[in-house]
This record gives structure tokens, C-alpha cells and sequence, in this order.
């Protein structure tokens, strides 16, 4: 199964194959402040699922932080999606793949949320233990 998506303005298209590795919702700060948005929903995919279609000369990169490349439109300033090479994975933003039903199943940084959601999904304090975090738990 594909799926395809892309930048605000349409000329930076990408494509994803299979199925997303997580999805869920991150509350960390830098997620806030690099989306302007209260929550990231993200879907997860090895890098190897994920292929810029359209538009590749177009796509900026701006890394402040080992962890995350990210990728957005030069064109437009539309977010792509943000590489993270220390999990091997890449976050490929539910927003910009339309026709993927998003199935979140965890929420992350919850310590930091300014969006309290009580969802019934469990919710991290950081990050999963097998992603280098404490893997607790916290209240919604
Ligand atoms: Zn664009
Ligand atoms: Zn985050």
C-alpha cells in the first residue's frame, strides 16, 4: 500500500510504502515550536519506505540537533517531514499524507503537553525505553 503526499504548494510530492512502523502524537517543545501547532502527529518509517516523488531540488534541510533533520519546501516553507538517523526512523507528518488513515497509539514528551488529550492511549513521560527514554508512564 502507498501513499502519497507533499508540501503546502504542491511542487515537492512524496510517496510512502507499506505500513507505518508507529503513529502516534509527540508533545515536546520543539515539535510545538517547529509545527506552530499545539501536538505533532507523526507516523514513523524506515528511511527506505519513503521516496521524494516530485520536486527533490526543492526540498531544505535544517538540523539543530543530532537527533532530527528537518525537511521542508523551499518554495513554500511547507513541513515534509523530519529524518531522526540515531532510531533510523523518519517521521513523515500525518498532515502531509492525506489518504493514510492515522491509527495514533501512543502519545510522547506528555510531561511537556500544553494539549492534555484523554484519549485512553497511554501516554509517555519521554520517550519509549528502546528509543533511549525512561519508558514511563504518566496520568492523563
Ligand atoms: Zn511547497
Ligand atoms: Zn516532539
Amino acid at each position: 500500500m502507498a501513499h502519497s503526499g507533499g508540501c503546502f504548494c504542491g511542487a515537492v510530492r512524496l510517496e510512502v510504502t507499506g505500513a507505518p512502523e508507529a503513529m502516534g502524537y509527540c508533545h515536546c517543545q520543539s515539535c510545538r515550536s517547529w509545527s506552530a501547532a499545539p501536538v505533532n502527529a507523526f507516523t514513523l518509517w524506515k528511511p527506505s519506505a519513503v521516496r521524494i516523488s516530485a520536486g527533490a531540488e526543492h526540498v531544505a534541510t535544517f538540523q539543530k540537533s543530532e537527533l532530527s533533520q528537518r525537511q521542508y519546501c523551499r518554495k513554500c516553507g511547507g513541513h515534509l517531514m523530519t529524518n531522526h538517523p540515531p532510531i533510523g526512523l523518519v517521521d513523515v507528518f500525518a498532515a502531509t499524507l492525506p489518504t493514510l488513515a492515522f491509527a495514533p497509539a501512543v502519545h510522547v514528551n506528555y510531561a511537556e503537553t500544553v494539549l492534555p488529550m484523554r484519549d485512553g492511549l497511554p501516554k509517555l513521560r519521554d520517550f519509549p525505553a528502546e528509543l533511549g527514554g525512561s519508558g514511563e508512564t504518566i496520568r492523563e
